[in-house]
């Protein structure tokens, strides 16, 4: 399979093609726009990925220097300012260490480039490593399907990577830590160490998915047999898989701003 040029892979694009062969194909192979149904639990969740794009907005000011007091003064959501009470309060900025938020690091993989792009991670004084992403659903994910998301091994193993073949690289691998953290449950962050045995497994694996990708035709990205996650995916009436959204009823909650245009997967 020929992918566009300059096309890299993501978290995003590697998770869609886990989730359903066939999404991948349609969205960034064929470049397929299809409009999504708009109806009230669709709208519910675009307001809930709004208010997940916000707060990483206003951490974002946080790390540009801006007062948190004149940040705070910006808000004009109830939820929003708990929130954003629960972020400064782990005091980030007072911890040691170089800071970089929203940064986004490449690293080659067969004839591609794989992508990360971090909320935030920090280059502590000790040399190790600290990733954090913002998980702004209401409901926190199990510890185990995050752990079984593509975006665990992915982040870490792209700044593995790239700290490896960097000048500032010692050559011994760098400690890292991964931290979700929910600032609606400020208290029950998910953290896991990446060791440096995983780096060549997670090069084996990302290497297999990508050479799996490029290497079928079109037949092999089939439909997912998982009928479920059509729910909430917008090609579900192209692929005649349903025209109205599913009611996700209290799975709303787990929507956060990370969904966009992968929801569907995201919620089920
Ligand atoms: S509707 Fe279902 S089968 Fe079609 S692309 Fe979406 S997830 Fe895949």
């Amino acid at each position: 399979m020929d992918l566009p040029e300059n096309f890299s892979f993501s978290q995003h694009n590697l998770q869609d093609y886990m989730d359903c062969r066939y999404r991948f194909l349609l969205k960034y192979v064929l470049g397929i726009e299809w409009p999504a149904v708009e109806n009230e639990p669709v709208l519910l969740q675009e307001a809930r990925m709004e208010l997940g794009n916000q707060f990483h907005r206003l951490v974002q000011q946080y790390f540009a220097g801006i007062d948190p007091a004149v940040i705070e003064s910006s808000i004009d959501s109830d939820e929003l300012t708990a929130w954003w009470r629960a972020f400064t309060e782990l005091n980030l900025n007072a911890q040691s260490g170089e800071k970089y938020a929203e940064k986004l690091l490449s690293i080659p993989l067969a004839n591609h480039r794989l992508v990360a792009k971090y909320d935030l991670f920090i280059r502590k004084n000790d040399g190790s490593y600290t990733i954090y992403d913002w998980k702004t659903s209401l409901r926190p994910p199990s510890p185990m399907r995050l752990m079984d998301r593509l975006q665990s091994i992915v982040y870490p193993f792209v700044l593995q990577s790239y700290l490896s073949s960097a000048a500032q690289s010692s050559g011994k691998r760098d400690k890292i830590e991964m931290i979700y953290w929910f600032p609606a449950h400020p208290t029950d962050p998910v953290a896991f160490s990446y060791t440096a045995e995983q780096l060549g497994n997670d090069r084996d694996y990302l290497l297999g998915l990508v050479n799996e990708i490029t290497g079928n035709n079109e037949e092999w990205f089939e439909k997912t047999l998982a009928v479920k996650k059509c729910a909430y995916c917008r090609y579900r009436s192209l692929c005649d898989r349903g025209i109205s959204a599913g009611d996700l009823g209290d799975e709303v909650d787990s929507i956060d701003s990370d969904s966009a245009f992968e929801l569907d997967f995201d919620t089920l």
